[in-house]
Parts: structure tokens; sequence; C-alpha cells
């Protein structure tokens, strides 16, 4: 990473503190290593990117039907998937530095000993690489005698997998649909990194489509560009957005395509969404491993077949994080200040509207607080009477909140209060029973 980008990543990272974003998670113990807790603006701009995703999938089509899968699942689940076997990461550990890495990573790892050093120029002592099974195990029950083991899930598309039939029959769908999900999944990653962009828990916000064989890859065109159209959508620089093709040596065991979505981030291009197409390798192990068919029967053509899936698997927090990174914006103001502004689209902003009387008095506080009362049970708005405008205007600049209302003595005379836009600063007028209607056309997800 650049000094400059170095910078740019800590001072988001110091804001997400500061405003209320991101904490680390049991920060007064010390923290823990990989995991995050979202504090009252980042909840809120999660509720609202996962709004936007649930939004983009189930209302604007009506082919995608919703589940809601639990964490925990048989562990014969993760034996077909191939997780048990397969999902491994190769793992090195220094005798000099004590460090543990991962041996594909090294180059983007740092020697516990000398920071300014990879673990492979620092001259530490490596041991050879060896397989690390990222999943979490744990057991059922309050026997531990082995046969209780369980995991707790390392993504949510399996859960998908093993209802296709419950939701086929019980919403009366023929193929082609589809099945979304949001959910927490946990990995144990050798090295958590890059804040919240790769942690051991997360959220996963995934979209399984089945389809007829011989339609698969025509499906598989579809969604590729439609997962880009929607990071353009939720205000993505298009310029940091690009496609990277798994070459034929780097397809995962169960894809026959696979693409992912990268964001360039403040620390380079990395992966927001992948999309595979994963034949049927899914339908064909849990028909093997269950002993239950699996097959479709297709009304349309009279043949039975094993369904083909295209999925579209990104993650919540990633996404989160890269509309961090594309919205922190400064710019110099006047008297040498800067000003920091998240340009965040209002559509995900967590807070939609500050509502400010011009001054403690005059009964514009009054004013203020009412418009404040009648539009809080349907927008996130806050009411604030204390400082000067100016620094109102500025903390909600840096908080996202993309419009303040003002109440000042022309609203007082003719019920017309002031429009603050948080991007261009510039303000003008509306009457204040328009407020609702303004915010509503402005910041309505779906
Ligand atoms: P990576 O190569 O970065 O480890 P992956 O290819 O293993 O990711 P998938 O298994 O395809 O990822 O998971 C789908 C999505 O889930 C990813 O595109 C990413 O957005 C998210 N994701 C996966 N692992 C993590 C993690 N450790 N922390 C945060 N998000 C994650």
């Amino acid at each position: 990473m650049s000094k400059n980008q170095n910078d740019r990543m800590e001072k988001i990272v110091s804001l997400c503190k500061r405003r209320g974003f991101v904490f680390q998670s049991s920060e007064i113990y010390g923290g823990i290593n990989g995991c995050y807790d979202y504090g009252p603006l980042g909840a809120e701009l999660k509720r609202n990117v996962k709004e936007f995703w649930w939004s983009w999938m189930t209302r604007r089509r009506d082919d995608i039907e919703a589940l809601d899968a639990s964490i925990l699942m048989h562990s014969r689940v993760w034996e077909a998937s191939g997780h048990v076997g397969g999902f491994v990461d190769p793992m090195v550990d220094c005798r000099t530095c004590k460090g543990r890495f991962r041996a594909d990573q090294l180059d983007e790892s740092r020697c516990l000993k000398k920071p300014s050093k990879t673990p492979a120029e620092c001259g530490g002592d490596l041991t050879e690489a060896r397989e690390f099974n990222l999943m979490f195990k744990t057991s059922l029950g309050p026997v531990d005698d082995g046969s209780s083991a369980v995991f707790l899930r390392p993504e949510t598309a399996q859960g998908i997998y093993v209802n296709f039939h419950n939701v086929a029959q019980s919403a009366r769908r023929r193929i082609p649909f589809g099945i979304a999900q949001i959910g927490k999944a946990f990995r144990n990653e050798i090295n958590p990194r890059n804040f919240t962009f790769r942690t051991r828990e997360f959220e996963q916000m995934e979209m399984q489509y089945f389809v007829r064989p011989s339609t698969d890859e025509q499906w598989f065109e579809t969604w590729k560009s439609d997962r880009m159209d929607y990071y353009r959508e939720i205000g993505l620089d298009a310029e940091s957005l690009r496609y990277v093709e798994h070459g034929p040596g780097e397809l995962a065991h169960y894809a026959r395509a696979a693409f992912d979505i990268e964001y360039l981030f403040p620390f380079g291009w990395k992966e927001l969404e992948g999309i595979h197409n994963r034949g049927d390798f899914d339908l064909t192990r849990h028909q093997e491993y269950s002993g239950k068919p699996q097959t479709y029967f297709d009304e349309e053509t009279k043949e039975r077949y094993l369904p083909v899936v295209v999925e579209a698997s990104a993650g919540c927090d990633r996404t989160l994080l890269s509309l961090l990174c594309d919205a922190y914006d400064e710019e110099e103001a006047k008297g040498g200040n800067t000003r920091v502004v998240m340009r965040l689209h209002p559509k995900l902003a967590p807070v939609k509207a500050g509502i400010f009387p011009l001054v403690k008095r005059d009964g514009m506080p009054e004013r203020a607080r009412a418009i404040y009362d009648d539009l809080r049970t349907r927008f996130r708005v806050l009411y604030e009477q204390s400082g000067s405008i100016g620094k109102r205007y500025w903390r909600q600049d840096e908080a996202g909140t993309p419009y303040c209302f003002t109440v000042d003595s022309e609203t007082m005379a003719d019920g017309s209060v002031t429009v603050r836009h948080r991007d261009a600063m510039s303000q003008e007028r509306i009457p204040a029973e328009k407020i609702a209607e303004f915010l509503d056309e402005k910041t309505r997800i779906s």
C-alpha cells in the first residue's frame, strides 16, 4: 500500500471509531482479532446495505424466494459440500518471530519482529506449509463425545441447497428461480486483515439461481452483468470496479466458470463478490450423501434432471467497507480547515437528515422538534440544537447525512425551511410540510 493510501485507510478507520461506524470487538479486554462491532451509524448503514440487496434481489424481480436457514447444520452437509475435506488454507509458522501466516500470502504479511519486512524477506525460520481447515468446530448438546461435532457454517449457500425442494414445493416455484439469503458465516482465517475486509465472523448476501442444464451459460452471463449494475447502482465509482475471471487452474472444485467482482480499496483490488456457475455439483453431492433424490421434474420439457446452480455470493461487510472507502472525502475549506465528508448514497446513508433550529430561541427549537417528531417514525433523522449551525452541518457531513433542514426566522413567518445539501453545500427552501415527501423520494430503497 502506498503511503498516501495507507494514510487514507488510517483516516477511514479512525473516523469509523470516532463517529461510531465500527469498533474493535471486545475492545476493553484488548480486542479479539478478526471480529468487529458496528456502532450506531455502522449498524444503520449495514441495515441499509442489506435492505438494498434484498430489495434488488427479491422486490425488483419476481423469481426469487427468501430463506433464513440456521447457522448450525447436520455435519454431513459439510462432508457433502467438500468443506470437511477441502476447505483449507496452507499455513506456515515462523520459529523465529512465532508468527503464523498463510503460505500463499507471505508477500502481503508482516514479520512480527520486523514489521517493515515480509516473513519471506526477514530471514525468519519458516516451517513447511501445512493444511489448516478454516471451519470453526463446536459440539451439539451436553455430551461432547466426538459424535456431536458440528460446525459454524462457513458459507450460507449450503442452507439454500438442502432446502431447494422445500422452497420449490412450498412456494410452488418452477425452474428457473432463485433463493436469496442473508446471514452470518464464520471462517477461522489464518490472517484476518485490512480492517473489516477479512474477518472471522461476517455476513454474506447470497442468491442461488436454479436453472435447466444447457441454459446455465446464458444465465451466468445475465447474473454477471446484473451484479455489476448493482454495484454501480449502490453508488460505487464505476472506475473502481472490475471483473476478474478465474482461469482453468484457479477454479474451485465445484465451479464450471467463475468471475469475481473486485473493488479498488486503498489496499488494492480485492474481491467483493463471486459469481459462479456451480453446475449440478451441490445437488449431486447432497443426493449422494443424504440418500434423498434431489432431481426436479420439469413440467415444461417433461424431463427429470438435477438443476444447475448459478450463484452470486456477496460479502455484506466488504460491501460496507467499499462504500466507506468510496465515500470518504476531504475538502479544503475557508480558514485552512479541512471538511471531511462521507459521500454515501442517500438511500444508504445511516441518518437521512438532521433537523436543526437555527438558534435556541424565538420558538425555533419547538418548531424544529415538532418537525423531527413527525418524521422520526418514518425516517432515521436526528435533532440537534447545540453548537453553531456550521459545526452542526459539518458533524453531519462526516456521518454521511445527505440533508439538513433548518428552522429559521423565515420558517416562523412563512413555514418554509432551509434544505442544506451535504455534497455541494448548497441551500434551498422548501415548505416544511414537503420534507417527508422530499426524503421519501430521495432515500426510499425500493
Ligand atoms: P477470499 O478469496 O477473499 O477469501 P472467497 O473467494 O473465499 O474470498 P467466497 O467463498 O466466494 O469468498 O465468499 C463469498 C463472499 O463472502 C466473498 O466475495 C466476500 O465478499 C465474503 N467473504 C468471504 N470470506 C470473508 C471474510 N473472511 N471476511 C469478510 N467477508 C468474506
